[in-house]
């Protein structure tokens, strides 16, 4: 038999992916399988999923996620089911986590689990979360305890009565003063509110709803609670009530800038995860549609560009792209180069990121242009003697002329070598159809992501008439004329040609735009 792992039981927090603990996201990013209910964040999922660079890592490099959760009344995996599926699982040694909504022990039947495990003879480790319990009412601006108003707090389900344990005094409840928490009570509430208020709590008490607690479709409604459930009736579970007199001492919560805005990124999926995590942060739903995939080319031309620049052979190597440093910097590699082939070559890159990626492999940029644009490198480098240099261009199959031209004007001798092609992926369909329905920006970081996105439209839209519907902001002038001669509106251009900057520039558009552009 082999090792028995212990089953992490992880909290995943309330909604916001952000919220899991460090121990938490580092148990994902080791598990063999996941098992998780129906409010895992996805993101948490990809922690899981894009974790292959681990040592210890997975045997076949794929994590299992396996959903187990249950929509409220609707019949899928039994309890029972998925403690055998625990027991099952940790017995042929792997690194089992089970990730449940807020904390494992507020609710989520993370006992009972634990109980099965060890009852299995199978170890198990609890890593906490923080509970929605006392997270729904801070994300509302609410203090679940003051000094001047609630001295206790009391979390109570609205669904109890199947487990065994003792039914809920509702009488104590109402009389027991602080602050009271509601959760799994949404379905119930007018209930719920009225036998709290025939055993003594005054229909007056302040009361707070909350939706989708810190999540960008968080929703809050406040009303005396007799009157509540009529005041909240559009709200959605999950939802927590929180009542007591703390609720009017809520601080106001201050809008996050990108709050209620649909931000389409189409970058390729392995880079854009920090402008995902960047623009989440500020508050925006994002709707990750890559409409690019970078496929490396393994062929002569590259190989001869390779050879000739560790022989020594190029004056200078000129970088348009992080995509270009990334393939050139693998080329190499594979072919068992390493930063030494660069000895003597002066560098030249199209702008801060590609020079940063440059740099996170040790090399320093020679030349950076002030604008991060093909004419202003050409013009940097053209500043220089290039009579008789040879010059490496790597960068994308299909690239404009523009940089090749001008140097070659300039008297350089230019291998334009195509490091990568640029191709169409097959879309998500869910990602399209938001795109379609609710999207109210969509990024662009080059043309060829524009390219991408209309070639998508078009081949899964026969129609493909809301092109002009699309509103675009766009890294830079030539992402943005390239999105205009392909039909799209571009609503805003960055200033700085970089991805913080196009950030800013959709700060600066939702700024002037509080009610949205839709
Ligand atoms: N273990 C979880 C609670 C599970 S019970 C925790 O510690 O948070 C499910 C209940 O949690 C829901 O009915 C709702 O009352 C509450 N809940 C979960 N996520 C929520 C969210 N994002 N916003 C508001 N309430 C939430």
């Amino acid at each position: 038999m082999p090792d028995l792992q212990p089953v992490l039981l992880v909290g995943a927090g309330p909604g916001d992916p952000r919220l899991i603990t460090l121990a938490g996201a580092d148990a994902l990013r080791r598990a063999d399988v996941v098992l998780y209910d129906r409010l895992a964040a996805p993101e948490l999922l990809d922690l899981a999923r894009h974790a292959d660079g681990h040592s210890d890592g997975h045997a076949d490099g794929k994590v299992q996620l396996i959903d187990v959760g249950k929509a409220p009344g609707g019949q899928t995996v039994t309890q029972d089911d998925i403690n055998q599926m625990l027991i099952d699982h940790a017995r042929r040694g792997r690194r089992v986590v089970r990730l449940k909504g807020g904390d494992p022990f507020v609710f989520g039947r993370g006992g009972e689990e634990a109980s099965a495990l060890t009852a299995a003879g199978i170890p198990v480790r609890v890593i906490p979360g923080v509970t929605s319990a006392t997270a729904a009412a801070a994300a509302a601006g609410i203090a679940v305890t003051d000094r001047r108003a609630s001295s206790s707090v009391t979390i109570v389900t609205g669904s109890d009565g199947d487990g065994g344990a003792e039914p809920i005094d509702w009488h104590a409840v109402a009389n027991v003063g602080g602050v009271i928490v509601l959760m799994m009570a949404w379905r119930s509430i007018e209930h719920i509110a009225a036998r709290l208020i025939d055993a003594g709590l005054s229909a007056q008490t302040p009361a707070a709803a909350i939706e989708r607690a810190t999540t960008p479709q968080q929703r809050v409604i406040t009303a005396p609670i007799a009157e509540l459930s009529e005041s909240a009736r559009t709200l959605n579970p999950p939802v927590t009530v929180v009542i007591g007199p703390t609720v009017p001492l809520a601080h106001p919560v201050a809008d996050l800038p990108l709050a209620g805005w649909r931000i389409v990124v189409t970058r390729p999926a392995a880079q854009s995860a920090s402008m995902i995590e960047r623009l989440r942060a500020l508050g925006s739903m994002v709707i990750a549609l890559p409409t690019i995939e970078i496929r490396p080319r393994q062929d002569a031309a590259v190989d001869a560009a390779v050879q000739r620049l560790a022989d020594g052979q190029y004056h200078y190597v000129a970088l348009t792209s992080v995509n270009g440093v990334d393939t050139l910097w693998n080329a190499l590699q594979h072919r068992q180069f390493d930063a030494r082939a660069f000895a003597g070559v002066r560098i030249a890159a199209i702008g801060s990121e590609t020079a940063r990626a440059l740099s996170r492999r040790g090399l320093q940029a020679d030349v950076v242009p002030a604008a991060f644009t093909s004419t202003a490198l050409s013009d940097r480098l053209a500043a220089e003697d290039l009579a008789g240099k040879r010059v490496l261009l790597a960068r994308a199959a299909l690239g404009s002329p523009v940089l090749r031209e001008r140097l070659a004007d300039a008297g350089a001798r230019v291998d334009d070598v195509a490091f990568y092609d640029t191709v169409t992926p097959t879309p998500d369909p869910d990602a399209l159809a938001e795109l379609r329905h609710a999207a109210d920006l969509v990024t662009l970081t080059s043309p060829s992501t524009a390219q991408g996105l209309v070639r998508m439209l078009r081949d899964t839209d026969s129609a493909a008439a809301q092109l002009d519907s699309l509103q675009a902001v766009c890294i830079g002038p030539v992402s943005a004329a390239a999105a205009r001669q392909l039909g799209l509106s571009v609503a805003a251009v960055a200033d700085v040609y970089t991805v913080d900057g196009l950030i800013d520039a959709v700060l600066q558009l939702a700024s002037e735009h509080p009610s949205g552009l839709r």
